[in-house]
Formats: C-alpha cells, sequence, structure tokens
C-alpha cells in the first residue's frame, strides 16, 4: 500500500489527533505540531479526555513549559477558567503542583483564582507551594494592573493607578488588590473592603512580606529535614 505523505495528508491527521498528543508533540518540538498549535485552525482544544481535562489542563498537569506560551497566544484562551471533573482548573493544577512559573503565567494572563488566599496558605505545605503560593500573589496583582478587555479598570481598586507588587496589598477573602497607602488612607472611613464590602480587619489585608513571614515556617521544617537526611 502505498502511503499518502501529501501535506494536505499530513494536516489532515495531525488535526485528527487529540490535543494531548499534539501537546507532547510540540513538547518534542515537531514543527508541524507547533504550526497547528499556533493556527486559527479551529482544533479540539476545548475536548475533554475522561477525566474532564482539556489541554490546558494536560500541559499544566505535565508541566509543559514550552507549550504553554502556545497556548496561552491563542485568544480567547481555551479552558483558562475551566474545571475538570475533579474541580480542578489549570491554574488549580499549578498551584497544587506548586508550579511558581506556571502560576504567575496563568495568573498573568487573567485566569481566576476561584480559591481565596486563606485556603491556599491554609493548604501550603513545602516550599515548592510556598513559592506558588507568592507567585499566586504577584500573579494577582499584575491581572489587576491589567485594563479590561472594553479599557475599563486596571490597577489599584481604590486610586486606579498601576501597582508594584512589593507594595501592594490583598483581602485575603475577595483577593481584591490595593496599593498599602490607599487602604491607610480608605480604613478610618470604612471598615468594610471597597471591593467586596465585606467587614475588614486590618489582619485581612496580606502584603508579600507577611506572606513570606506566615511561609517561614514551611521552608524551615523543610530545610531541618534535609540536613537531617544530609546529616
Ligand atoms: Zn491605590
Ligand atoms: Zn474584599
Amino acid at each position: 500500500m502505498q502511503l499518502d505523505t501529501t501535506e494536505e495528508h499530513n494536516t489532515a491527521l495531525l488535526t485528527k489527533l487529540d490535543e494531548h498528543l499534539l501537546c507532547l508533540l510540540a513538547s518534542e518540538g515537531i514543527r508541524e505540531a507547533q504550526d497547528i498549535l499556533l493556527s486559527e485552525e479551529q482544533l479540539p482544544l476545548q475536548a475533554q479526555d475522561k477525566d474532564g481535562r482539556k489541554a490546558l489542563h494536560i500541559v499544566v498537569e505535565k508541566e509543559l513549559h514550552n507549550i504553554l506560551p502556545l497556548l496561552l497566544d491563542r485568544n480567547p484562551i481555551p479552558g483558562l477558567n475551566d474545571q475538570d471533573y475533579h474541580n480542578r482548573t489549570p491554574l488549580e493544577i499549578a498551584l497544587t503542583m506548586g508550579n511558581a512559573p506556571m502560576t504567575e503565567l496563568l495568573c498573568g494572563y487573567g485566569a481566576d483564582h476561584v480559591k481565596s488566599l486563606n485556603q491556599v496558605q491554609n493548604t501550603t505545605q513545602t516550599s515548592e507551594n510556598s513559592l506558588a503560593t507568592e507567585a499566586f500573589f504577584i500573579g494577582i496583582v499584575k491581572k489587576q494592573n491589567k485594563p479590561e478587555d472594553n479599557g475599563a479598570g486596571g490597577g489599584c481598586l481604590i486610586c486606579l493607578d498601576e501597582m508594584e507588587y512589593k507594595k501592594a496589598c490583598i483581602h485575603k477573602s475577595c483577593s481584591a488588590a490595593f496599593h498599602q497607602k490607599c487602604i491607610s488612607d480608605y480604613r478610618p472611613h470604612s471598615t468594610n473592603c471597597p471591593s467586596c464590602q465585606e467587614y475588614t480587619k486590618c489582619d485581612d489585608y496580606v502584603t508579600l512580606d507577611t506572606i513570606k513571614k506566615l511561609l517561614k515556617p514551611a521552608l524551615l521544617t523543610r530545610r531541618s529535614l534535609l540536613s537531617k537526611i544530609l546529616g
């Protein structure tokens, strides 16, 4: 039997492959697979596997760092805030895996943080997860700095100016970010969060410094464990 090796045939074949395989091929640097991922063709990027995972979930779970930007380049980004059958979004997978660069990248591209910072801190146990929590914080600030598609919003929710994450603080339960100075000017007038209107104590706003302090015990435990093992 003569194998059909025309370009048309190859493209048809690649398009038929499930997105999982396509991602793996692209991660191996197969040029054709990368081209298809980048092209405007209708790919089954919204298709789900038996665990309800879409291409983006798989790419994050397999930590395919060179493929993630290809998917994030698409508009709209396929499956950015979708949950698999275990109720995990791609961001939640990145957080669980303690993958800080992927966490930061996904937040920067507008991935919704379904879990509040409270819950993220409670689940923080390893130094990798601590890094992911830090990245999560930075990602929220970066995401909020980006103006919405309609040109409105962006920046600190009080003064609307852009924030530097080192000088930002975040309300733990709603994850809205503000300048530290704007919140301290605002608090004498109201104890409710300017974003969600919930009654909020000073402690309920966290800064990157607070996060680092909170995460320190986890880092120390790990270090002492390591030194025990290494003798
Ligand atoms: Zn401000
Ligand atoms: Zn709030």
